[in-house]
């Protein structure tokens, strides 16, 4: 059975000093529960390495917002996936929908990413997913395939074991706009048979596949109820502890 894995995606939030006290009231929170799911955050660049501290003996994981597909070199503001492991990180996300709309991240960029960052050892969070425009024309699932096609080109079934994919419909994210757990569990549904087309049935089986859009402590628990949603990629509800760990108790 999959394990349900939960990630906050701090976006540009938290200075150093308040990433100290969100981590800090975060793992003192988890302390005592019982948890069925894996829990990964992911603060901005400036506060990986005291989080890496900070999480030390606990079981949240570390995870960083974006990297480059470069090694190293003259590419100025950039950080690599060998920087990224030095300072604790287990995770990455690549192809956030942000990336791709404001920085314009391409899919072939983002493969690009995917593929370094997975030759370096890091797991990768592959966010995936259609805009409003794109569900009203009806054609979220063209999107989405166009997204693991062309995002995952080259990557074999050994590396998809390192691969955690996010479907986030665009305009369920920093909306409050959820999407119905039907709605999201279709897509989900459609996504793990894409992988097992494009792979087999096992990979499809193992793929976890995080919903993320708007989730808070009051819908998790219907969403991550749904058989193919494996968990959820948070944003605005994972910068305060008691949300945060709200949504992990549902998981
Ligand atoms: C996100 O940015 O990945 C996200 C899902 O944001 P929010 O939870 O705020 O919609």
């Amino acid at each position: 059975m999959r394990k349900k894995v939960i990630a906050g995606n701090w976006k540009m939030n938290n200075d150093l000093s308040e990433s100290q006290n969100l981590i800090t009231k975060l793992t003192s929170g988890l302390s005592n529960l019982k948890l069925n799911c894996d829990v990964i955050i992911c603060p901005p660049y400036t506060s990986l390495s005291e989080a890496n501290s900070l999480i030390k003996n606990t079981i949240v994981k570390l995870g960083a917002q974006n990297v480059y597909h470069e090694d190293n070199g003259a590419f100025t503001g950039e950080v690599s996936p060998q920087m990224l492991k030095s300072v604790g990180c287990e995770y990455v996300i690549i192809g956030h929908s942000e990336r791709r709309t404001i920085f314009k991240e391409s899919n072939e960029t983002i493969n690009k990413k995917v593929k370094k960052a997975l030759e370096h050892s890091l797991k990768v969070i592959f966010c995936i997913g259609e805009t409003l425009e794109e569900r009203e024309k009806n054609i979220t699932n063209d999107v989405v395939k166009k997204q693991v096609t062309e995002g995952l080109e080259g990557i074999d079934e050994k590396e998809m074991s390192n691969i955690i994919v996010a479907y986030e419909p665009v305009w369920a994210i920093g909306t409050g706009k959820v999407a119905t757990p039907q709605q999201a569990q279709d897509v989900h549904k459609f996504i793990r048979q894409l992988i097992e087309n494009k792979y087999s049935s096992s990979v499809a089986d193992d793929l976890t596949i995080q919903y993320g859009g708007s989730v808070k402590p009051d819908n998790a628990e219907e969403l991550l109820s749904q058989p193919d949603i494996d968990g959820a990629l948070v944003g605005g509800a994972c910068l305060k502890a008691e949300s945060f760990i709200g949504i992990i108790k549902a998981a």
